[in-house]
C-alpha cells in the first residue's frame, strides 16, 4: 500500500490535519492529562445541578492576562456559594500557567471549572466530596473579525437579568441558563448578543459581556449593583479610560440612553472590546464604530501585548 498517496490529500489540507490531531491537555485532578481522558462522575453535582463556579480567561503571547484577578474572582464566587475550593489562589495560579504551557498556547482561551463534586441525587452539597478543579487552554474566536470591522447589531430581550436577590450576578456560576436564554431569543432575532436589563427595568449587562455607551464625550456602563458581573476587560477598560483623561460614570442607564447615545460597545474575555452600531433596529450615532470606542480598542490590545 502507497501510503504516500494516501495521505497526499491530506497534506493540502494541513489546517484540518492539525485540527483533527489536536488533542489538548486538561488539567484534572492535580493532572494533565489527555482530553479524551479526562472525564467526572455523572454524578457530579457541577453536572446534575449546575453547582460550580468557573471563569474564562485569555493568554496574550504566552502570558495571562490579568491572571490574579480572574483568580480572585473565581475565588469570590465560590465563596459566595459555599464552595471550598481545594487550592490557594497561587496554587491556582500556577496551575493555569502550567496548563497554557502544556498546550503551547501562545494566544488563546482558558477555561477554569470548579464543581461541587460527587454526591448521592439531591441538593444538598454538604454531601458533596472532592470538588473536581478543571482547567482547558484552548483557542477561541467568539465573533467574526469582519464584526469589529463594521460593529454589531444587537437586540434587548425579554428574559431579565437574574435579580441579584436569586443569583446574584457577580457570581459567576456553573448555572448559565439565564444568558442562555436571553442568547436564544437574541439568535431567534438574529443577532449574536443580546441585551439584558434588571428587574428595575435598567440596562445590565449582555449575555457574556458587559456594555459601555458614550454621550457628549462622557463613557457610560451600569454600575456593579445593576446585577452584573464585574468584568475583568470592564475595569481594563475603565482604568484605560481614565488614564486617557475620559470622563467615566457608572450609574443606571436605560434602553433610552442606548438609543441616544453617539456609540456603544462591549467588553469580555473573549470578545476584548467590539463596537455596537445598531440597537432594537436603532442606528447608534452615525451607524460606524465611533472614534472612543476605537481609541479604547487600541489602548486595550496594547495593554493586551504588554
Ligand atoms: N458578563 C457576563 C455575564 C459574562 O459571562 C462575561 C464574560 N465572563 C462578562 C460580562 C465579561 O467579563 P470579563 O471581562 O471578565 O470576561
Amino acid at each position: 500500500m502507497d501510503v504516500g498517496k494516501i495521505l497526499a490529500p491530506l497534506r493540502e489540507t494541513p489546517t484540518l490535519l492539525a485540527v483533527i490531531c489536536m488533542s489538548r491537555k486538561i488539567y484534572i485532578a492535580g493532572q494533565l492529562v489527555p482530553q479524551e481522558d479526562a472525564k467526572i462522575s455523572v454524578y457530579d453535582h457541577g453536572l446534575l445541578y449546575g453547582d460550580g463556579v468557573f471563569e474564562g480567561l485569555r493568554s496574550y503571547s504566552r502570558k495571562v492576562f490579568r491572571l490574579a484577578e480572574h483568580v480572585e474572582r473565581l475565588f469570590n464566587s465560590a465563596k459566595a456559594i459555599w464552595l471550598t475550593i481545594p487550592m490557594t489562589q497561587q496554587e491556582m495560579c500556577a496551575a493555569i500557567n502550567q496548563t497554557v504551557r502544556a498546550n503551547d498556547i501562545v494566544d488563546g482561551y482558558v477555561r477554569v471549572v470548579v464543581t461541587r463534586g460527587t454526591g448521592p441525587l439531591g441538593l444538598d452539597p454538604n454531601k458533596c466530596s472532592n470538588p473536581q478543579v478543571i482547567i482547558i487552554a484552548d483557542v477561541i474566536s467568539l465573533y467574526p473579525p469582519e464584526l469589529y470591522e463594521r460593529g454589531l447589531e444587537i437586540v434587548t430581550v425579554s428574559v431579565m437579568r437574574t435579580h441579584p436577590a436569586a443569583l446574584n450576578p457577580r457570581i459567576k456560576s456553573l448555572n448559565y441558563l439565564n444568558n442562555i436564554l436571553a442568547k436564544i431569543e437574541g439568535l431567534q432575532a438574529g443577532c449574536i448578543e443580546a441585551l439584558m436589563l434588571n428587574h428595575k427595568g435598567e440596562i445590565s449587562e449582555c449575555t457574556g459581556d458587559n456594555i459601555f455607551l458614550v454621550r457628549k464625550g462622557v463613557l457610560y456602563t451600569p454600575p456593579i449593583d445593576a446585577g452584573i458581573l464585574e468584568g475583568v476587560t470592564r475595569q481594563a477598560v475603565i482604568e484605560l479610560a481614565e488614564k486617557a483623561g475620559i470622563k467615566v460614570r457608572q450609574i443606571p442607564l436605560t434602553k433610552h440612553d442606548v438609543y441616544i447615545a453617539d456609540e456603544v460597545f462591549l467588553t469580555g474575555t473573549a470578545a476584548e472590546v467590539v463596537p455596537v452600531v445598531k440597537v432594537d433596529s436603532r442606528a447608534i450615532g452615525t451607524g460606524e464604530p465611533g472614534p472612543m470606542t476605537r481609541d479604547l480598542e487600541k489602548r486595550f490590545h496594547a495593554l493586551t501585548r504588554e
